[in-house]
């Protein structure tokens, strides 16, 4: 079934009655089918972030230019952050699991959203994480450390799993991610006995294929769903409406490895203009499914929803 507004907003008659009321848009998941699967998106709330981390290569009036059109001209800017949950078969899937209670206070609502969705967070089987920042992986734990999901199979690629083990995720830390790591570690400890390692390539689940997409982390991959043009769950490689399709060639402060960042983004913009794969972009605006196009040489999102 093509992807379109329209059955999007038929796929339930709560996501069609929850767009006329804005204020509990982000509250309500946006579910729709794809090939063998049901996809749902849920919120986690959003990050209030710095908007100097967004573009810092641009010029200034480049820059003013865009935020305005973005909407996000002051110091500071909120960034949704939009989870994946696949039904499949038996199976219940989480692409990433949120920020937890001990991030940020906007955000960490997965739990909260899923419940008022009447969603059993414990009917949950299996959690695919695209990387290991805080805004995907620190809901493993609950406040006192204890598994959110103590009966689900973690899945994480064994580049990013090495990477926040090693001595190389401390090594000339940039202030904004001193306690990334502590936190990374904190995670992967509690859930350490029920994970299960994957390579880039691998089929991670009937279906769902893992993606290499280095440079936002090191081990940074994305979910490929099978069935119709496509569907990549995009976890961080375009986490701005506008900067990172028009400027993909920009260098946003949160990548860790900053070129390797700008190849990524530009093999799969590329990717998704060609394939016409449907785009879940974890930082996009809620709930963040839509399409790529090209434009001046460049990209453009055009939302779904
Ligand atoms: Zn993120």
């Amino acid at each position: 079934m093509p992807l379109t507004r329209r059955t999007l907003l038929a796929a339930t008659a709560a996501t069609a009655a929850a767009h006329a009321l804005p204020a509990f848009a982000a509250a309500s998941p946006v579910t729709f089918r794809h090939g063998a699967f049901e996809v749902s998106v849920v919120s986690d709330g959003h990050l209030v972030l710095p908007t100097a981390f967004l573009a810092p290569d641009a010029t200034p009036e480049q820059r003013a230019a865009l935020l305005k059109a973005a909407g996000q001209t002051g110091e500071t800017y909120d960034s949704p952050t939009n989870i994946t949950l696949i039904r499949s078969g038996n199976d219940l899937i989480l692409i990433d699991m949120g920020s937890g209670d001990r991030f940020m206070p906007t955000a960490g609502k997965l739990w909260d959203n899923l419940k008022a969705a009447d969603i059993d967070k414990s009917k949950i089987t299996k959690v695919i994480f695209t990387h290991g920042h805080p805004d995907h992986l620190w809901g493993a734990v609950d406040d006192l450390d204890d598994m959110t999901l103590p009966n689900a199979t973690f899945y994480i690629a064994g580049a990013e799993w090495n990477f926040w083990q090693s001595d190389d995720a401390t090594r000339g830390l940039p202030a904004e991610r001193a306690g990334f790591v502590t936190g990374a570690r904190r995670n992967y400890a509690a859930i350490k006995e029920r994970v299960k390692m994957f390579k880039p390539g691998d089929e991670v689940q009937s279906g769902i294929h893992a993606v290499a997409t280095p440079g936002h982390t090191q081990g940074h991959v994305v979910l490929a769903l099978a069935g119709g043009d496509g569907l990549i769950v995009g976890g961080d490689v375009l986490t701005h409406p506008l900067i990172s399709f028009a400027h993909p060639e920009w260098r946003p402060l949160a990548d860790h490895v900053p070129e390797q960042a700008v190849a990524t983004r530009k093999m799969l913009l590329d990717r998704l203009a060609a394939d016409r794969s449907k785009l879940i972009g974890f930082h996009l605006p809620y709930p963040g499914v839509g399409t790529v196009e090209r434009k001046d040489g460049a990209y453009r999102f055009v939302a779904a929803v």
